[in-house]
């Protein structure tokens, strides 16, 4: 997780505005670019800074190159009591979730539990965004991304899983929502990335080089080398899990089909997402959410000082109340970015 930067400060509004004319600038449905702009910003506002504005340039160069298509209309199909399924016909993930949200929602309370099934989608963000709404409307929702084949599921095996992150929300009487949202890798790749970019060192089981020798080196592994699952064989699994449910169960692509060869420069995966939403009111007694409040406390009381989301409510208290702090050159890069689509 990297530390905010110094610089100009700047409010939720404005950013998640200035973003949507970036996306708008770059061939972005208006809509759709009003989605992905709110998306990004609540990255930034939250400190997932691994997904925020720093995501930018990929997904400005996964468009310039034909390899995403920012037009693209999400067709929505139910084909089960309880399961949607929405072809995002290579368009952003994002979209295609607004999409079907309310219908998934209907369902979930009408059937007890629902299924959205994204195909043919670019996730490129943090996973908590799609799911800390239903748990703010009292559901407890599950999402999995498969993404680019940078996972080797053991040393010395190919790369050929995704970072393949989980998210889980579940709602929480009189607070926050719990939510986790992790990749089932070591680290994510944006994180990779910025720890080359800025000379760290990893730790020791974090990766593989080229040759397939654990590594704490992030250039090492983004030379030929390979992330490794988080927990050994146990993560392996659950990353394995995560691929057949938003590959094989949505109709995307696994992570090791993804072929971007032929468009230079573009980044984003392009597979598959799954969503299940369930209403814990449907549980016996119907009040899962007092429990889970109370096994929450007993956590507290018994010692653990942080638990997921206590960061980032955080940071998005201090982002609410002293602005989102950005790097100025990146302010005048998104303004410079957005300008383009103003003046065209
Ligand atoms: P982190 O390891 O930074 O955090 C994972 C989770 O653990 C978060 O919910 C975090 O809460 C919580 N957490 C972190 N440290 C602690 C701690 N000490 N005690 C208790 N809880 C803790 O996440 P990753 O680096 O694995 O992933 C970063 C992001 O990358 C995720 O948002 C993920 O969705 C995204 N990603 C997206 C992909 C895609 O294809 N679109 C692919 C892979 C990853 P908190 O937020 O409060 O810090």
């Amino acid at each position: 997780m990297l530390s905010p930067p110094a610089g100009v400060r700047i409010s939720f509004g404005e950013l998640a505005k200035l973003l949507r004319d970036v996306f708008v600038s770059a061939g972005v449905l208006a809509d759709h670019a009003a989605i992905l702009g709110e998306n990004c910003a609540q990255c930034e506002r939250d400190g997932s800074l691994s997904h925020g504005i720093f995501r930018i340039p990929g997904y400005l160069a996964s468009l310039r190159s034909g390899w995403v298509d920012g037009r693209a209309i999400p067709i929505v199909q139910q084909t089960g009591a309880a399961f949607l399924s929405v072809d995002a016909r290579n368009g952003f993930a994002q979209p295609a979730l607004a999409a079907a949200r309310m219908q998934l929602t209907q369902m979930a309370r009408d059937a007890g539990a629902a299924v959205l099934a994204i195909r043919d989608s670019h996730h490129f963000s943090a996973l908590w965004p799609d799911t800390e709404p239903f748990a703010m409307d009292g559901f407890v929702a599950i999402a999995v991304v498969s993404g680019l084949a940078c996972v080797a599921p053991s040393a010395g095996a190919k790369p050929l899983l995704g970072t393949n992150p989980i998210a889980f929300a579940a709602p929480v009487s009189g607070g926050n929502p719990l939510i986790f949202d992790q990749s089932t890798s070591m680290l994510s790749n944006g994180d990779l990335r910025i720890a080359a970019r800025e000379g760290s060192t990893l730790s020791e089981n974090a990766g593989v080089d080229r040759f397939g020798h654990p590594t704490a080196d992030p250039r090492a592994i983004l030379d030929g080398g390979a992330l490794l699952p988080f927990g050994g064989y146990k993560g392996a699994s659950i990353a394995l899990m995560v691929e057949i449910l938003a590959a094989a169960l949505t109709g995307g692509q696994f992570a090791h089909q993804v072929d971007f060869s032929r468009h230079p420069g573009a980044e984003t995966p392009r597979t598959g997402q799954l969503l299940i939403v369930i209403d814990p009111d449907r549980a016996h007694g119907g009040d899962a959410a007092r429990r889970i409040a109370e096994l929450l406390g007993t956590l507290r009381a018994g010692g653990v000082m942080r638990l997921p989301g206590d960061r980032r409510f955080e940071q998005r208290r201090q982002s609410d109340r002293d602005g989102i702090a950005l790097v100025p050159d990146r302010l005048r890069e998104l303004r410079a970015w957005a300008a383009a689509a103003l003046s065209s």
